[in-house]
């Protein structure tokens, strides 16, 4: 809390050359290019980071083969190239991940077709993954017996890559990267409104927790709101040629149903594709794709009707899934850039999912459209070099501001762990060393978690029973990651909200004494605040009532709860 309120007083008290609105992983990423380079840099978000539809995506960095229906290619190669430099950059985050696609009889395109699009779709992404591989109906039913192939003429099997944690905590990691670079930002902070005055931006500010509002001066103003980027443009009254349509896509998150560590693609009754994703001990089914107008979205029973309908038809499960079986949903909008002047018109489903950046000179003013998490870095480096068009002084515009930590870092992490013998702390049910995860989740931080360790052995305790968090990665948190409520860290930081159900979270132990270390006096406040809140999946929770507390020994019969704890 401390570095939030810090770092509020500060928002006013300087002028800044940019100011950003909206911390979701287009903000993000233009505050981690534009501090790393060396610009001083504030980011105000009116929620959490990563809160709004950056929490809510498949989790998916990939090339969009569903694009070369419409013959968008050089956008799939663009993406394409765009999965293979994160792949290449995150190797411990984003990682390549088998797509197995169940054809249907009498599907609108010949197998033969579709076998050549996959292979295009791999020479196009510059044969960086592994290649396609053909299976006739018998093979998918031997690889993946839940898989119903009584309609299949079999499918094939491609690749593109998955985010190993969330998507919010892979925003946060650039919030975090931008804040160790200078940024001042601060989360639960809105912007009013903004207005030019003597060649400077005027943004007024309402820190939404205190209730109190303040100026931030800046000299370029970046509207990077996501869904609400047409709403904030009107406030600051910016013309723009782009516009936002909005299309609402849902998931829904159930026990795990396949162990098989590979994505299960299939064509939905509207012609779609939809998937069945691995999510550590749980299966992420998604998604949906319904044009709405408003960004305030919530799965109706339709939506999950229509997801339970299409995933229990092509499945064949002991009992059909249900709506009791729902343990959390992700419901997000997908801002599309379309243009000004008529530009929504198109069939729906066609439009194309570039990002556009509308960029006014005059007022030192950009609009940040549309986008993915895949082309983030592109939307870092589109916007630096936009920021210096306008007379930013960039002073260091080499600077390399993502990826990983170098390997002399990364070896001396490991170096470090192995001495100390930290994977000796591993969770007994855990699918990877602690070593992999504290490395994948913090980088050069997860050496100070080291000292933490080495200097008092019960940092290494799990304090949340049912998850892997460490009692120091909980104290890190508390210091570094602005947990402002207790939703920022079970459903952002971590994802433990998505994967235990919440009435085993509210039962877990541990649970107040990670509240203590995060928030302090307030812990029960904030507990309490947290569990008042209506649940996403209020409809859902007399299943998530009586459920068991996911422990070591809890349901060792239970296949999403025996194999891999992987918060
Ligand atoms: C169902 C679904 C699945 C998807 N799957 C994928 C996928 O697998 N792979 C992929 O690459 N992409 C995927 N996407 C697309 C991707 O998630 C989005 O393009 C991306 O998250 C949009 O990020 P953003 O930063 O523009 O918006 P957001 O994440 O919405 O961020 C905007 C932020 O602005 C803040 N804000 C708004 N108004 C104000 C204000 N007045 N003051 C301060 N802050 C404000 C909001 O609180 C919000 O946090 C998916 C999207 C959806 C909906």
């Amino acid at each position: 809390m401390k570095l939030r309120q810090s770092n509020i007083d500060r928002l006013s008290a300087a002028d800044y050359d940019v100011l950003i609105i909206g911390g979701g992983i287009n903000g993000a990423v233009s505050a981690a290019a534009l501090a790393g380079k060396g610009a001083k840099v504030a980011l105000i978000d009116r929620g959490d980071f990563a809160g709004c539809t950056s929490m809510h995506s498949s989790n998916l960095a990939w090339g969009g083969i569903k694009y070369m229906e419409t013959y968008e290619f050089a956008l799939v190669r663009k993406l394409c190239l765009s999965r293979n430099h994160l792949i290449r950059n995150y190797p411990s985050t984003v990682q390549e991940i088998r797509f197995l696609t169940t054809i249907t009889k009498g599907f609108r395109y010949d197998p033969r077709y579709l076998w050549a699009g996959a292979w295009l779709y791999w020479s196009i992404g510059n044969c960086f993954t592994r290649i396609p591989k053909l299976l006739s109906a018998s093979a998918i039913a031997r690889e993946e017996p839940i898989i119903d192939v009584s309609h299949s003429v079999g499918g094939f099997e491609y690749s593109d890559a998955y985010l190993h944690d969330n998507d919010a905590r892979f925003v946060f990691n650039f919030v975090r990267s931008a804040l160790s670079s200078g940024c001042v930002a601060a989360n639960y902070v809105e912007s009013l409104g903004a207005r030019r005055v003597d060649g400077v931006w005027v943004t007024r500010a309402r820190d939404t927790v205190a209730g109190e509002t303040f100026e931030i001066r800046s000299r370029v103003l970046i509207n990077a709101a996501g869904p609400f980027v047409d709403e904030h443009n009107a406030l600051t009254g910016q013309k723009t040629e782009h516009r936002h349509a909005l299309s609402k896509g849902i998931h829904l998150i159930v026990d795990r149903l396949t162990s098989s560590h590979r994505v299960l693609a299939f064509f939905a009754d509207d012609g779609r594709l939809f998937f069945v994703i691995p999510m550590g001990p749980r299966t992420c089914i998604g998604t949906t794709d319904t044009r709405v107008e408003s960004p305030h979205v919530h799965a109706t029973d339709e939506d999950i009707k229509f997801v339970l309908d299409n995933i229990n038809k092509r499945l064949k499960l002991k009992t059909a899934l249900t709506r009791q079986d729902i343990i959390a949903t992700r419901c997000g909008v997908r801002p599309l850039a379309v243009r000004a002047q008529g530009g929504g018109d198109r069939d729906f489903l066609q439009l194309s999912r570039k990002h556009a950046l509308d960029v006014n000179f005059a007022d030192a003013h950009i609009s940040i459209f549309g986008g993915k998490l895949t082309d983030c870095l592109n939307v870092g480096n589109e916007v630096c070099d936009n920021v210096a068009s306008m007379g930013i002084d960039i002073p260091h515009p080499d600077y390399k501001w993502y990826g990983e930590p170098p390997a002399a870092i990364r070896d001396e992490f490991f170096h470090q762990a192995e001495l100390m013998k930290l994977d000796g702390y591993t969770a007994p049910h855990a699918s990877e060393p602690l070593s992999t995860r504290l490395w994948r989740r913090y980088g050069a931080q997860a050496i100070g978690l080291l000292e933490n360790i080495r200097e008092d052995p019960g940092q290494a305790q799990i304090l949340i029973e049912g998850t892997e968090y460490l009692r120091c990665e909980i104290r890190q948190a508390a210091r570094r990651e602005m947990v402002t409520k207790l939703e920022d860290f079970l459903r952002r930081r971590s994802k433990i909200a998505l994967v235990v159900r919440r009435e085993s979270i509210r039962r877990a132990p541990g649970l107040m004494e990670a509240c203590r270390l995060l928030f302090g006096d307030q812990a029960q406040q904030k507990f309490d605040e947290y569990f008042a809140q209506k649940h996403a999946m209020a409809d859902v929770d007399s299943a998530a009532d009586t459920a068991e507390p996911i422990s070591g020994t809890a349901a060792a019969d239970n296949p999403a709860h025996s194999g891999a704890l992987n918060w």
